[in-house]
């Protein structure tokens, strides 16, 4: 067993389930005499007698049960998170104190578009720094999701498609795109065609030029690319793709490589969606919410979501009266908090600090990608962008595989890295360590690595067990999301039984 432990190590007693605490009677809190008389005006037929089996506890013990399954979670707060493409960087506090002021958090989403003056100067001034940022021309924040935003985009060049006489039928994808591209592809009613990278790990003008007709209505792209290289020919394939009439979709869900240094706008992209939980520092993980907010060049813009968000006489105003637009596609204004926090973030930044921070993104990328380079399998060996991606070729001769490595980490204190992801690398261990982490905290997340490979070698058993510090060990993935057990004393006595018993073989 390894003496490295995350911080859920002290949980390996497993705390009781809520409703089996307490005891009657037993309250962390007393309604005033005054108060219960709110219950003679409540209708005796809306009125519980009883909850069966409601749980009676004190504060410190409802505050303990909880602040322990917080710690079950594993928190950028407490340790590093490498999770390719998933860009789990520091969110800054100052991000939760402006989305929380009460100003913007107690709006009624009704109101009229004069009571709410500062959020619309707020959604405005939002779609102006990320239009700027992204070199796009028009901006909605009304996705909620990087899936929904490429949803939208879609709908917004199959309305302008429609509207030349032909929404064509196909859309072009990379081998190495995120499987969100194909998804939102099909949702949107197209068909779609794969393009394969190249031995470099990028697509070349030639073998887009070979799929392209007067039938695909768009490329979508991803740059950086998900194996976090630069998509180098880009220009020379939107060329391509726009000589046969077809359109460019960027998938920018990760804009950490490129803001203050590049802009999608110049490289002939004409719409893009941005993942404002993944760049522009709002929280996300665990379903949401999040925000993908869409940008288009100027002749698409008739197209965008309503409500438009409009500047008059120095006065905001909500323009729905726009007959091309593909409608609504989220209710009210979006995920209006999160798009608080983006604001905050590019605003306490600034123009300087945001090129900053990709440069510091890259340079992490590429310190990780140095320092393990020749102990784990490096497929793409030029440097790389916000990202780099191992496969585990090194470790297979002595039968430990990525999924192995990546529980391993576990018991060294670190989330793992996104595995088995982009699919065109077998054993792909992708890891992206953000500009928020110190030098400290990437030499020991290397050292990590260097000593689960010497691990690999010597024990590969020992690896192939682990993870050994968690409260649960490996699970059947697929059962545990579909059959959850959330009483979890007889899974973690039937786990240790397991270890012991395999312990012995
Ligand atoms: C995260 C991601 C998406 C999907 O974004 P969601 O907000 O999870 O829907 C799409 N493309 C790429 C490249 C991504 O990294």
């Amino acid at each position: 067993m390894s003496e490295h432990s995350p911080g859920t190590n002290r949980l390996r007693s497993a705390p009781p389930l809520i409703f089996e605490s307490g005891s009657p009677g037993r309250s962390g809190f007393f309604w005033p005499e005054e108060e219960t008389r709110i219950t003679d005006r409540i209708p005796g037929v809306l009125l519980r007698e009883d909850i069966p089996g409601f749980p009676e506890l004190g504060e410190l013990e409802v505050l303990r049960h909880f602040t322990r399954l917080s710690h079950l979670n594993f928190a950028i707060e407490s340790q590093f998170y490498p999770l390719g493409s998933c860009t789990m960087k520091y969110n800054p506090k100052i991000n939760e104190v402006v989305a929380r002021l009460p100003g913007f958090s107690m709006l009624h989403p009704l109101a009229p578009a004069e009571l709410i003056q500062g959020a619309l100067e707020l959604l405005h001034h939002l779609e102006l720094m990320l239009a700027e940022i992204s070199g796009m021309d028009h901006i909605t924040l009304q996705p909620a999701a990087g899936a929904q935003g490429e949803l939208t985009g879609l709908m917004v060049i199959r309305a302008y498609l429609e509207r030349q006489g032909n929404p064509r039928r196909k859309i072009v994808v990379p081998d190495t795109a995120h499987g969100t591209n194909p998804a939102s592809s099909t949702l949107c009613g197209y068909s779609v065609i794969q393009v394969s990278s190249n031995s470099r790990g990028i697509i070349e003008a030639a073998k887009v030029d070979e799929v392209m007709s007067e039938d695909v209505a768009a490329l979508m792209i991803t740059n950086p690319n998900t194996l976090g290289l630069f998509e180098k020919n880009i220009q020379a394939i939107a060329d391509v793709v726009h000589k046969k009439g077809g359109l460019v979709y960027l998938d920018g869900a990760n804009l950490n490589a490129l803001m203050g240094l590049a802009k999608p706008g110049d490289m002939g992209v004409d719409v893009l969606h941005i993942n404002l939980h993944k760049t522009f520092s709002t929280p996300h993980g665990g379903g949401g919410p999040g925000a993908g907010p869409v940008g288009v060049k100027a002749f698409l813009q008739d197209y965008l979501p309503i409500p438009r968000i409009v500047r008059k006489d120095g006065h905001f105003d909500l323009e729905e009266d726009l007959p091309n637009s593909v409608g609504r596609v989220r209710s009210f204004f979006g995920n209006f908090g999160i798009l608080a926090r983006a604001y905050t973030y590019i605003i306490s930044l600034g123009s300087d600090g945001l090129e900053e921070t990709s440069r510091m993104a890259l340079l992490n990328a590429n310190y990780l990608r140095k320092k393990l380079e020749g102990t784990f399998h490096l497929p793409y060996t030029e440097p790389c962008m916000h990202e780099c991606v191992f496969t585990d070729r090194l470790q297979q001769k002595y039968g430990v595989t990525t999924l192995d490595i990546a529980k391993r980490l576990l018991d060294y204190g670190f989330h793992p890295p996104t595995i088995y992801f982009p699919l065109v690398v077998a054993g792909a261990l992708m890891i992206e360590p953000t500009e928020t982490e110190n030098r400290e905290t990437l030499d020991a997340f290397v050292e990590a690595m260097i000593s689960i490979a010497r691990e690999a070698k010597e024990n590969p058993t020992l690896v192939k067990g682990a993870p050994y510090s968690t409260p649960v060990g490996r699970l059947d993935e697929t059962r545990a999301a579909r059959k959850p057990v959330l009483r979890w004393e007889p899974i973690i006595k039937a786990d240790r039984a397991q270890r012991l018993a395999s312990a012995k073989d």
